[in-house]
């Protein structure tokens, strides 16, 4: 019985692929130890670096003194506190929509809006690069779905244009992507949405807290009230875990009626929600950390191109593409040796013969430390190419 699950692990060992769990000890947003041993963390999506913030770490305490430490049971039949009303107010306040809905993960917000979304009589366009929590919404969906190369809006629309235009239709996208670090040209995506009649949905994971002053891609474009569905994650930026849906009322009643993975599901607890909302709070009210982080993208940027990598200053994503897997665990680990923890990312996470390292800068790190990186970096990929 247990030949089948060996074979395959065997498979993933031979290929450089198998992937373990690593334990760190967090000592602040972007130091961990590990064996005594200090280590950079340039490999979170941490990105406003308000995970050890004293207002958000007050914000989950206050909320477990006030509300216990467990919700007990589903948003609909007994887990809706009042610090969900607070913060899905001010998350669709922030997103300048009608509403928002907050579910456990953005793993769990995507599977369950685009499954609830997308019926038999749907088409879904999605980007081929998008995150494999919208591929599986997809898969769960009654939809089908037409794939179309990254950010590739001429082939998006030859691809609508052949569909009968009574066919409902759904265009997905991440809004920065979250191994290459760039941005989706939603304001194309929008204006095919509007002439072939489809709803336009995207994925701000990464892009909340990082563009658009923070408010994510729609607002990055000026598109706001126009995107049909703003998703996002409360686990990367805002520094708790959570995910949400921001649109107009009527989406966001449908999903709360349909939507299973919101339905079937114990709520979050209200530490989650309490760190969430005064991490919100953070962002909207204190500018020096969006700040902090678009200077130390800037730096990282400087730095990498420095040294001969192509960068730019959108994000704080930079990935780093070597090729193999090999060649990708050799700088992966040299940089580990160096205190450095940048992870080697590998197939299935992107494609085939594209693995790379993937540095994330935050606002809580230094120049010295950023500085330090690219160094290593430099050294690593020297020492590869000799
Ligand atoms: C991380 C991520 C998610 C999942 O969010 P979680 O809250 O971690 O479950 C969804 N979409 C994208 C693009 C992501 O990068």
């Amino acid at each position: 019985m247990y030949k089948f699950f060996q074979e395959q692990l065997d498979n993933k060992i031979n290929n450089l692929n198998l992937r373990t769990l690593t334990e760190y000890c967090p000592i602040d947003a972007v130091r961990v130890r590990r064996d005594d041993k200090e280590y950079l963390m340039m490999a979170s999506n941490n990105y406003l670096g308000l995970t050890f913030d004293e207002r958000v770490i007050e914000g989950a305490i206050k909320g477990a003194q006030q509300y216990g430490t467990g919700s007990g049971g589903s948003r609909l039949v007994s887990g809706t506190f009042p610090l969900f009303t607070d913060l899905e107010r001010e998350l669709a306040k922030f997103k300048n929509t009608e509403k928002a809905l907050v579910f456990n993960t953005g793993y769990m917000a995507n599977v369950g809006t685009i499954s609830a979304i997308a019926d038999k009589n749907t088409i879904i366009f999605s980007d081929a690069l998008n995150h494999a929590s919208i591929i599986d919404g997809c898969r769960l969906s009654r939809g089908s779905v037409k794939a179309y190369n990254h950010c590739d809006v001429d082939e998006l629309k030859y691809l609508l244009k052949e569909v009968e235009r009574n066919t409902r239709k759904l265009i997905v996208t991440d809004g920065v992507f979250s191994m290459d670090g760039d941005i989706a040209p939603l304001d194309k995506l929008y204006e095919l949405s509007r002439e072939y009649n489809a709803l336009l949905m995207v994925d701000d994971a990464h892009a909340t807290g990082t563009i658009g002053s923070g408010h994510g891609t729609a607002a990055y474009y000026g598109l706001e009230k126009e995107v049909d569905i703003q998703l996002g994650t409360l686990s990367k930026s805002l520094g708790s875990v959570g995910g949400y849906v921001a649109a107009n009322s009527t989406i966001i009643d449908y999903l709360v009626n349909m939507s299973r993975s919101f339905i079937f599901s114990t709520a979050l607890s209200p530490a989650d929600i309490g760190a969430a909302l005064a991490a919100l709070h953070v962002l909207e009210s204190d500018t020096s950390v969006l700040r902090r982080l678009q200077n130390n993208v800037n730096y990282m940027a400087d730095c990498l191109n420095s040294i001969g990598i192509y960068a730019t200053n959108d994000t704080p994503i930079f990935p780093i593409l070597i090729g193999s897997n090999e060649d990708t665990l050799t700088v992966s680990n040299y940089l580990y040796n160096a205190g450095i923890i940048g992870t080697a990312i590998r197939p299935p996470t992107v494609p085939v013969g594209e693995s790379r390292i993937r540095l994330t800068v935050t606002a809580a790190h230094n120049k010295e430390q950023i500085d330090y990186v690219c160094q290593s970096l430099h050294n690593a990929l020297k020492q590869l190419d000799s």
